[in-house]
């Protein structure tokens, strides 16, 4: 069952990630990329590379028959599909594994499962872990909604069942304002993802955004602690940390458990990560969804625990046992990641696609930095506009907080904007630095550090 030839069905700097821990294992690697991506660092990087069509994702990097025919093509006997494109689609790991190849992740039907959020939240519930009040499984009809609604008290989210990034996912006030937004929410969501199935929760005000990193090989199931990703814009992580700010010992073992609880209750096989809402004020849990796949924010979690994510994940399609029990896994110190996004902060986050005129990347004690660009690469406008990951280590929070200033410091693109003026300005701040925010904190700070970008 060995893996001898991954094909990463990816791109960009979870390509690169990929191909690195492949590597170190002796596992050769096929980078496929589209037409606009010729030049991307992992088609260098791999032992062998193939075009697999246009730029559009579509037509590339979602296309199913088109990654299994490269992968017939060169031979290889697995498949990684990073996170986002098709790391989630239950069909495309199926397909994966009745072409008689590994699937990096776990089964099409645990996919299936879980990749349903409405279907998580049963499954979770059955496992007896606190979940967001809400609807038992996807609303049938408007007057179905409103009336749990009702029951739960505005305001609450309707939420796809097949979301993700942040999208499918909108909050409303009252009666009459759910009766405007569901119909638009379901046409939304099968556009988007395909499903036009929708749940609905209590929002949970002033809460922080804790998940726990899982792994498990279809028979025991460890966790590798917690991340905090409570700073966000519209719904989506920009700022990372491991361990998680300001929580007490007792709440950390218990999310830990919680998310093995469930890991082991769907028999989970891979790495994947229980997302929670966490209230600091009273400690109360809630859990909200579960990934299947890799995180972008993984590396922290690799910088305090000292394990290689990529490699289990490999290792485990493999088919080998789980080479870690959970004694063997503490902490160490305290790691921040930022995603480096090719981004106009002042400007209202407009993506900023074009050429890398020179480049001083960070380095030096505790900095790793995750990217897939050098001097006179030309960032395609087709993808998601995350360039690197910048992250940290360092023996406390404060020294990393000050080795992230140091770090961004020490990092100069010229050419195109990019979030990093964002971050050094974070890193400064007082509620930053004493640890008081939540999932609702940095959207409030961005329209008072960035006022003219609300006009915009
Ligand atoms: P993470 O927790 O790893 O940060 P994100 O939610 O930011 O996860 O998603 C990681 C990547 O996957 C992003 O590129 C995001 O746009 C993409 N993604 C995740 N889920 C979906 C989905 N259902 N549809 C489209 N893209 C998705
Ligand atoms: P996605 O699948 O897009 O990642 P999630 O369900 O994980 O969606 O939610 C993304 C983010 O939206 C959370 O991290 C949190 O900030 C916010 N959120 C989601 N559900 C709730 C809720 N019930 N109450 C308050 N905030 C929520
Ligand atoms: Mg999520």
């Amino acid at each position: 069952m060995a893996i001898r030839k991954l094909l990463v069905a990816n791109r960009g700097e979870i390509a690169v990630r990929i191909i690195r821990s492949a590597r170190e294992m002796g596992i050769n690697t096929i980078q496929v990329y589209s037409d606009a991506d010729a030049d991307m660092p992992a088609v260098s990087m791999a032992d062998e590379a193939l075009n697999i069509g246009r730029p559009q994702a579509a037509r590339s990097y979602l296309n199913r028959e088109a990654i299994l025919e490269a992968a017939r093509a060169t031979g290889a006997d697995a498949v990684h599909p990073g996170y986002g494109f098709l790391a989630e689609d239950a069909d495309f790991a199926d397909a994966v594994e009745g072409a008689g190849l590994r699937f990096v992740g776990p089964s099409g039907k645990t996919i299936r499962q879980m990749g349903d959020k409405a279907r998580a939240r049963t499954l979770a519930l059955r496992a007896g872990l606190p979940t967001v009040p809400g609807s038992t499984g996807p609303i049938d009809s408007v007057e179905a909604g409103l009336a749990i609604a009702g029951e739960i008290v505005y305001p609450v989210m309707i939420k796809a069942v097949g979301g993700g990034g942040g999208r499918g996912i909108r909050t409303v006030a009252n009666p009459k304002e759910f009766s405007r937004q569901a119909p638009q929410a379901r046409a939304e969501a099968r556009a988007a993802f395909g499903d036009d199935a929708l749940y609905i929760e209590k929002v949970i005000d002033s809460a922080c955004h804790i998940e726990v990193q899982i792994l498990a090989d279809g028979e025991c199931a460890i966790h590798l602690f917690e991340r905090e990703c409570s700073l966000q814009r519209r719904r989506q992580k920009v700022w990372e940390e491991a361990p998680s700010v300001n929580m007490p010992q007792e709440n950390r073992d218990e999310l830990c458990a919680a998310a093995v609880k469930l890991a082991k209750a769907v028999n989970y096989r891979g790495a994947g990560t229980v997302e929670f809402l966490y209230d600091r004020q009273t400690g109360q849990y809630y859990f909200i969804e579960m990934n299947t796949r890799i995180q972008v924010e993984h590396p922290v979690t690799e910088m305090v625990t000292g394990i290689d994510l990529v490699r289990e994940m490999l290792s485990i399609a493999a088919g080998r046992p789980l080479e870690i029990s959970q004694q063997d896994v503490a902490t160490r110190g305290h790691s921040i990641e930022v995603r480096l996004n090719a981004e106009d902060p002042a400007r209202n986050f407009l993506p900023c696609p074009g050429i890398v005129e020179s480049l001083n990347i960070p380095n030096g004690p505790g900095v790793r930095f995750d990217g897939a660009i050098y001097p006179g690469y030309i960032i395609p406008p087709f993808y998601d506009s995350l360039l690197g990951k910048l992250v940290v280590w360092n023996i406390d929070r404060e020294t990393a907080l000050a080795r992230l200033a140091r770090a961004l410091d020490e990092f100069k693109l010229v050419g195109v904007s990019t979030t990093s003026s964002l971050f050094r300005r974070l890193v400064d701040d007082e509620d930053i630095r004493a640890g008081r925010f939540d999932t609702g904190w940095l959207e409030k700070w961005l329209r008072e550090a960035y006022p003219e970008a609300g006009a915009l």
